[in-house]
């Protein structure tokens, strides 16, 4: 194999050459203490930098067994280390300056506060580490930087390394912190079945974000710790932490009452983030939700395809069906009915809903409006007369955000009132509120909700193709898919976890229609999940290190989203 000295002989011949002649770099360099893959060299300056990888045993890395014992640990590592990898490379990369194109930059993709597979640091429990980032091969004008190139290549490149994956980089402390807090959430998740519980939320979890654009902490000593009333604390035997004491959701319906800005939403948005694991000092760690928790909300404007939304509307005026409900531009109500069938479609048995972003009209009808608009003349049954049905009936939990009605009072298991951010049991005062002031309301529902029968793709109406390219998925931020000449906006997607996560579904989806396993909703989740457990790569023929891991109801979120989506 060609080494570090004829690496460094070949980018003094090709100095000042035309910048296609980079294409001499693919393949395999011996360094001293790595071995460096370049696996794809850009065309130009400006094009997607180079993708490079480093393969390293646990003898090069100097991970302890104990990092990648199994799968939870080897995840909460590798998490760690993608973290390390690319704060480094966006230093580094800060420092260089005057560049044509991308010269001289590295770039990791940065898990964030999440930890979740992903193919940027991957890590295998026999402790085999896999490592992929870009680098910009740099550039003079159109012709190649030598001198540039072997900065990069032969200096800043191995220093991160060395600083951050390499044997003596690791803070061993710290790497033992990821790998048991990865693998104590698990364990904290795998109990609540087992309980009849839907979340668990530690005692001492910082709940608040930094701001609405920083999923950090919020690092003001004015945040007040999560603490669970006694009436809903429970304990559970973590591997790592021992025993664990926090506030038990329990399934059925549990309402999230309180004033303005005393921390509902927060909590919530806490709940629905704890389908994934985090970070050690995220204050989330110990938050743990049902792996199927759905947030679901109003969403003017999008796309329906052929969903039944009749147990919550029906008979709109011109006589439109909603059994099969279709319409590119969705009202608040349609779109909210719609995100719940189409959470119980991916099998969702928790939804997840506030007031904030909810359709009014959707969640209640009090009793003078029932009094002035006859039921003949309101298409919609509103939540309240659904929620205990959905919990009845077909087992589906809800912790529902509400501030502003009394009426969901009469429907509620639990009652929690936020009380300047922290947590209260009022079920029983709620309890005698409700018989004190009944609200005089008619239920509205008239036939039983029955769940849909899962809908048919016309799979010609998803095609991941472009002009001349078969496959075209591009994420150019966080809220957006590019999916063949589609565009499908991502914005009401609350619980998607960024970029990584949202090309590795388009890229899915592409796999999913060219596959056409079967054309029943479910069947298509189930086989794309299946096909996920094989790797990330299964859907990236470019291998890169791009893509993160996904659950069924992302997958399907994005699926429902796409505009030209048609169901027979
Ligand atoms: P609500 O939904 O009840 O109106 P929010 O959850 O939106 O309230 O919270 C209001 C504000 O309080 C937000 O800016 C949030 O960051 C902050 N906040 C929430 N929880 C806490 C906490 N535990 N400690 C300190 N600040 C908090
Ligand atoms: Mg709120």
């Amino acid at each position: 194999m060609r080494d570090e000295d004829r690496l460094r002989s070949e980018l003094g011949r090709l100095d000042g050459r035309g910048y296609k002649a980079y294409k001499d770099l693919t393949g395999s360099w011996a360094f001293k203490r790595f071995e460096l893959r370049i696996d794809h060299v850009q065309g130009d300056p400006f094009a997607t930098p180079t993708r490079v990888s480093v393969t390293l045993s646990p003898e090069r890395s100097g991970l302890p067994p104990s990092a990648y014992a199994n799968e939870a640990r080897a995840l909460g590592t590798a998490a760690h280390l993608a973290r390390g990898f690319s704060a480094e490379a966006r230093r580094s990369t800060s420092r260089t300056h005057d560049r044509t194109g991308h010269s001289g930059e590295i770039r990791m993709q940065d898990p964030g506060q999440v930890v979740l597979e992903q193919s940027a640091v991957q890590l295998t429990t026999e402790g085999i580490l896999e490592a992929r980032f870009t680098i910009g091969l740099p550039a003079r004008s159109r012709r190649i930087d030598g001198t540039g190139a072997i900065e990069l290549l032969l200096e800043r490149v191995p220093t991160i390394l060395a600083g951050t994956l390499l044997a003596g980089a690791h803070n061993l402390a710290k790497v033992e912190r990821s790998a048991a807090t990865n693998e104590d959430a698990e364990a904290l998740r795998s109990e609540l079945a087992a309980r009849s519980l839907v979340a668990f939320v530690a005692d001492g979890s910082v709940l608040p974000r930094r701001s609405g654009v920083d999923d950090r902490p919020f690092d003001a000593p004015a945040v007040t710790p999560c603490i669970s009333p006694e009436t809903l604390r429970v304990r559970i035997e973590a591997p790592n932490q021992g025993t664990v004491l926090g506030m038990g959701i329990p399934e059925g319906v549990t309402l999230v009452v309180g004033g303005g800005f005393h921390g509902k939403s927060t909590l919530l948005r806490a709940l629905q983030a704890g389908v994934w694991n985090h970070a050690p000092n995220d204050g989330r760690e110990f938050v743990v939700t049902r792996m199927d928790a759905a947030k679901v909300r109003a969403e003017e404007g999008r796309s329906i395809a052929g969903v039944d939304i009749s147990p919550f509307i029906d008979g709109l005026p011109g006589g439109m069906s909603t059994a099969a409900f279709s319409t590119p531009n969705a009202s608040g109500s349609t779109s909210q009915a719609a995100a719940i069938m189409e959470a119980i479609e991916t099998g969702s048995r928790l939804l997840l809903i506030d007031e904030d972003t909810s359709a009014t009209n959707f969640m209640i009808r009090d009793r003078r409006m029932q009094a002035l608009v006859p039921p003949e003349g309101e298409p919609i049954t509103p939540f309240v007369d659904r929620i205990k049905e959905l919990r009845d009936d077909h087992g589906v939990s809800t912790v529902l955000v509400l501030g502003g009605s009394g009426d969901y009072l009469d429907v509620a298991d639990l009652v929690i009132r936020m009380d300047a951010y922290v947590p209260l049991d009022v079920t029983s005062q709620a309890r005698a509120t409700a018989e004190r002031l009944p609200t005089g309301r008619k239920m509205e529902a008239s036939a039983a909700l029955s769940l849909p029968s899962p809908r048919r793709i016309e799979w010609s109406s998803v095609d991941p193709g472009r002009g001349r390219r078969r496959v075209h998925v591009k994420t150019p931020d966080d809220r957006t898919l590019l999916f063949g000449s589609s565009t499908i906006d991502l914005i009401a997607l609350e619980q998607l976890t960024g970029r990584a996560q949202i090309r590795a579904i388009g890229l899915a989806l592409a796999w999913a229609a060219e596959a056409r396993t079967d054309d029943h909703v479910p069947d298509i989740l189930d086989a794309t999940m299946d096909a996920l457990s094989q790797g990330l790569d299964t859907f990236d023929e470019f291998k890169t290190g791009d893509v993160a891991g996904f659950r069924r109801q992302e997958l399907a979120a994005i699926l429902n989203r796409l505009r030209s989506l048609r169901v027979g």
